[in-house]
């Protein structure tokens, strides 16, 4: 049996501890949702009130160039870019997650007019499905989008498919996908590959240069910390830069915005993807929250999240044998952050831990999911949890009326 000793062991032997501190977290309460929702962390605070009182306050319109604001989409991606296996120029911050997928939808459809077929898993998050299909019917000729089993998608490729959209991590079971293996064998078919890291960035090392991804989409606001919101990224690969056309141009991604010429010349490189104003506001934020990345590294993040889910994983079936099924995978390689618990009162049961400060979240039909974020979760944390999904089990205190009320917000 694992003792709360021995994860206070881990903790004192984590070099990761002293990150913890940089954010603002409530006592007695253990967040393992900070893949839905990051924290806000001292350096955000900093970095927005830096925009408030002195870019905003004091620079006012005269920010956009002294404080360097037209720039922000660009050398936020730049910042971000390492986590994700990018070069410099390749990642865009801008807009929310669903926006960029449309956009890079639009985008590839046209660099393959001759193929019909878009291809999506049927377990992707719906906001992806819903903007595929919306883009497919758009496309100036016949596209469908058609939903597939993932694990049978080598059966699916042919040379009709344009473009193959799949969620890196599945926001479900934390399962993540071979993103090298499954990019090679859309490319060898002739299509186009599009990766949405909304579970992934900032949770597992990801590297898009070596797996020879042509885009990317993820967010801002999980595992990233940005805030409620934030603005999400894009990844297009510099061979394609140039070619891609934003399919909501604006004027702030035309070459000369100031010119007010009426004809659309798009920026050079990632800019061309930039549509209208970028939210200062919101970018000081994530800003901020990128701060952090710069005292780790992701082999960091990675090992220790890897080293919760396992000690999470085996004190769940230490304490609860048979109550839950694990539906995440053993494997690491196949493991996203989160572990996925399934079972037929899970909505009740995250209700009665969150009265109790364990703060999951539950997804449709029936999983608990928990996120694992190594920047400021401490193995007791993780012990703690456990203690307390055992007492609401053996107490059964899901089973009040209170929690069978479902909220707007699972
Ligand atoms: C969270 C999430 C989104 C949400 O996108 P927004 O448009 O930023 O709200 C999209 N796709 C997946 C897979 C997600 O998990």
């Amino acid at each position: 049996m694992i003792t709360r000793d021995d994860c206070q062991k881990l903790d004192d032997a984590d070099v990761l501890a002293p990150l913890r501190e940089e954010f603002t977290l409530n006592d007695n309460e253990i967040y393992l949702d900070g893949n839905s929702l990051g924290p806000v962390s001292a350096s955000v605070r900093r970095r927005v009130n830096e925009v408030l009182d002195d870019e905003w306050g004091r620079g006012l319109v005269r920010s956009w160039n002294d404080a360097g604001w037209m720039g922000e989409p660009t050398r936020l991606g730049n910042r971000l870019a390492p986590l994700i296996g990018a070069q410099p120029g390749e990642v865009l911050v801008a807009d929310t997650l669903t926006f960029l997928i449309a956009k890079l939808i639009g985008a590839a459809l046209e660099q393959r007019p001759e193929r019909h077929v878009v291809l999506t898993d049927a377990a992707n998050f719906h906001s992806d499905i819903y903007i595929i299909e919306a883009m497919c019917e758009r496309a100036g000729r016949p596209v469908t989008m058609k939903t597939i089993d993932r694990d049978r998608l080598d059966e699916e490729l042919n040379d009709d498919v344009a473009l193959v959209e799949l969620t890196h991590v599945d926001y479900r079971t934390g399962e993540s996908l071979d993103m090298a293996g499954i990019t090679e064998r859309v490319h060898a078919a002739g299509a186009l590959m599009l990766w949405d890291f909304a579970h992934s960035a900032g949770a597992v090392p990801l590297d898009v240069t070596g797996a020879n991804v042509d885009f990317a989409a993820g967010c801002g606001y999980k595992y990233l910390n940005g805030g409620p919101g934030a603005p999400a990224f894009l990844y297009v690969r510099k061979s394609w830069q140039g070619k891609l056309r934003n399919p909501l141009p604006g004027w702030l991604g035309h070459a000369r915005p100031f010119d007010f010429e009426l004809t659309y010349e798009p920026a050079e490189g990632v800019q061309a993807f930039v549509t209208s104003s970028p939210s200062i506001i919101a970018l000081a934020a994530l800003d901020g929250a990128l701060d952090i990345w710069e005292r780790t590294s992701m082999e960091e993040v990675r090992a220790k999240s890897l080293a919760m889910t396992d000690l999470f994983i085996q004190l769940v079936e230490e304490r609860l044998p048979g109550v839950f099924e694990v539906v995440t995978p053993r494997d690491h390689a196949k493991r996203g952050s989160q572990v996925a618990l399934r079972h037929p009162e899970g909505y009740a049961i995250i209700q009665s831990l969150i009265e109790r400060g364990v703060i999951g979240d539950f997804r449709s039909p029936d999983i608990c999911r928990f996120g694992f974020t190594p920047l400021y979760l401490r193995f007791v944390d993780v012990f703690d949890a456990v203690e307390r999904i055992a007492s609401v089990m053996e107490s059964a205190s899901f089973r009040d009326q209170r929690f069978a009320v479902r909220n707007a917000v699972t």
